[in-house]
Formats: C-alpha cells, structure tokens, sequence
C-alpha cells in the first residue's frame, strides 16, 4: 500500500482520480448508456506509447477507472492496466466491464497478477438476470457470455492476490422489482461479495421512473443484513448511497463539487474536461475543454496548474453545480470534512456490531 496515494483524501488539493475513456467502440447498445451518441465513432485513440509519456506528468493518483465504450475491446488493456498502476502510480486500476471478451479479461488478470505493484479492481456491469439483460442491452446471449467471463475470471484471480472482482449494477426501472433477486443472484449463484449498486444516471435521453422508497428498502437491507465489508468501507459505502438517494429526490448541491481539481476526464483522444457531464461524452463539451494532451507536449500536470484549469473548477465552486453523477459526487464528499466524520463515527458503531451474515434475507 502506497501513503501516498491517501494524501490527497486529506489534503483536497490535488489530482486524485483520473476516469480515462480508452475507446469510443463497444459491441452492447444498453438502454441507460449515457455514452451512446459518442460510440462506435473513429476516434484517433490516445496510445500506450502516448499514455507512458503522460505517466511521467502524473502524481500518485488513488484510482484510476478505465471507461469506455468497451475497454476489453482494446487489445492493448493488460498492458494499459500495468502501465497505470506501475509506472502512474495509482493505487486502484478500475476497469468496469460489460463481460463479453473472455479471453482478454482472464489475460488482464493473469499479467496484473504477475506485474501490477499495485491493485487492479474488474468491476463485471450486470443489468438484470437472463432475458432481461439480453433485452437491456439489446444483445443476444450476453447473459451466458457474462456468467462464462466471470466464472474464467474467478478461476484467473485465484492466484492474483492483487486483483479484485466485483459485480456493478444500476438499478433502473426494468430492474428495480426484482432487485433483491439480482442481489440474491449476484451474492449466492455467483459467489460475489464486492457488490457495488446505484441509482441509475438519468441524462438528456434517458428519464427514467425510479421507484426511491425500493432503493430505500434496497440500502436497508444489503447495509444492515449481507454487507460483509470491514466497518469503515461498509460506513462509506452507506453513507454515500443514502446521500445520493437524498440528492434524487431533493436535487441541490450537497458539497463543492471537486471535479476539474481533484478528479478529471480525459477523453479516448486525449481531451481533458472537469467531468462527464461538462466534457466527455456531452454534446457541446466546449466551454469546459481543460485542454489537449497531445497538444499540450502530454504535461498531465501543466494542464491541471493552468489557470484554465483553475478557473473552471472555481465556477464549479461559485455556480454550486450539481448533477446525478455518482462517481464526483463520492469523491467530493470524501473531500468534506463533515462527511469524514460522519464516517468515522458509523465505522465505530459498525466495528461494535457482529457482522451481518451473507445471504440472510427479509
Ligand atoms: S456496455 Fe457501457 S458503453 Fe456499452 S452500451 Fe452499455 S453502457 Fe454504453
Ligand atoms: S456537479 Fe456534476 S456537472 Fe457539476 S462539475 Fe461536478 S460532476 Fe460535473
């Protein structure tokens, strides 16, 4: 574990978490993909050559998430994953997927497993169960490709003490009345403990009816009764679902936004933005364009010391923005004092408490 790469959670100063688009390609067409109007276009994308040129310009960095499109669609993923955690320095290496490529996801893992200094996280997106998911992600056969990848992937990760699998899920609203079935699903027939769920992201395109007093009961449950993680992951974890629930049905801002400062977004050719909603994949992304790696000699951190840079995040501050999106809205809580606190206090009343068994239900 490198120190490190825990600083800025408490100096909230820096770069911290970096979501790199890897490619714009990707074989599903699901219903929520906030990404869809930007996939299956040419793009021109950022290569390992380039990517070891921006690694030198990069502080240690607590995670980052390699996002697409599809990123085993990328032959060069294995490679990609031990470059970032190596020589980028970042502690997590995420890769969400939607399970279709077998074979490159069990050869990531095995070359992490002998390579990567640090963690590597594959985090499996489950949209439903059987023919749900094939009609959500409008692919057929992907439900049984899927149970395949994971299966191969959990025999690979077997001798990768530095490689973690989880399950992803959205709760939307072709899932949200048989959620607790694919908890069931995903914790009993799959064996999976790491279990990461949310509400789903709403967009321009897509305005889903979500049923909140579910996901209510949803929390309640997988918190109180089959969450088996250590106390302060469990209390962060909970914490931050319930303010994301409080932020759907009262949307305002809950804390200063830390995109642009210590979370960013680069783009599949190497465009820089705050975050997703303000740059990659939106539609008019202009006004908040941090600026090009390609053109600015790949300097990560002139970028981010821009006044550019600056500027944006300080009308992110000033304007209160605020949005659906999860993955900011996490780390700029970690980033809140209050919420460290309330954290530590839930952690403490959860190392009291026995911990809740697997798989106990009602
Ligand atoms: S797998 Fe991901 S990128 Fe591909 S269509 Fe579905 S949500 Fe979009
Ligand atoms: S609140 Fe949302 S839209 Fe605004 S900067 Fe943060 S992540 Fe982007």
């Amino acid at each position: 574990m490198r120190l490190s790469t825990f600083a800025p959670l408490f100096l909230n100063n820096r770069l911290t978490e970096i979501t790199l688009y890897t490619t714009g390609k990707c074989n599903f067409s699901c219903a929520h993909c906030f990404v869809a109007r930007r996939l299956n276009k040419k793009y021109d994308e950022l290569t390992l050559d380039e990517l070891k040129k921006i690694g030198s310009f990069v502080p240690a960095l607590q995670r980052i998430s390699l996002s697409g499109g599809e990123p085993f669609l990328r032959k060069d993923i294995k490679e990609m994953a031990v470059l970032f955690s190596n020589s980028w320095r970042a502690e997590h290496v995420v890769i969400p997927t939607n399970g279709h490529f077998t074979k490159n996801i069990t050869e990531t893992i095995e070359h992490f497993g002998k390579n990567g200094k640090g963690r590597l996280r594959i985090l499996f997106s489950l949209t439903g169960i059987g023919k749900e998911m094939e009609a959500f992600v409008r692919v057929p056969g992907s439900f049984e490709r899927w149970k395949q990848s994971l299966a191969s992937a959990k025999d690979a990760a077997k001798d990768c003490p530095n490689v973690e699998l989880g399950v992803l899920s959205s709760y939307h609203e072709q899932n949200q009345d048989r959620f607790f079935e694919l908890m069931d699903f995903v914790m009993n027939e799959c064996g999976i403990e790491d279990f990461s769920f949310a509400l789903v992201r709403p967009h321009k395109r897509y305005r889903p009816k979500l049923n909140l007093d579910r996901f209510e009961q949803v929390l309640l449950e997988y918190y109180k009764k089959r969450n088996k993680q250590p106390a302060f992951t469990r209390a962060y974890r909970e914490l931050y679902r319930e303010m994301l629930l409080s932020y759907y049905r009262n949307p305002r801002m809950i804390v200063p936004c830390q995109s642009g400062k210590m979370r960013i977004v680069i783009s599949p050719e190497g465009d820089v933005y705050p975050c997703e909603t303000l740059g990659f994949p939106a539609d008019h992304p202009e006004p908040w364009h941090i600026g090009n790696l390609r053109e600015s000699g790949y300097n990560l951190s002139n970028l981010m010391r821009s006044s550019r840079a600056q500027t944006l995040h300080r009308k992110i501050v000033r304007d209160k923005c605020h949005c659906h999106d999860g993955c900011d809205l996490s780390l700029s809580l970690l980033a809140s004092t209050p919420f460290k606190l309330k954290i530590f206090f839930r952690g403490m009343k959860y190392l009291m408490m026995p911990s809740p068994g697997r798989g106990a239900s009602g």
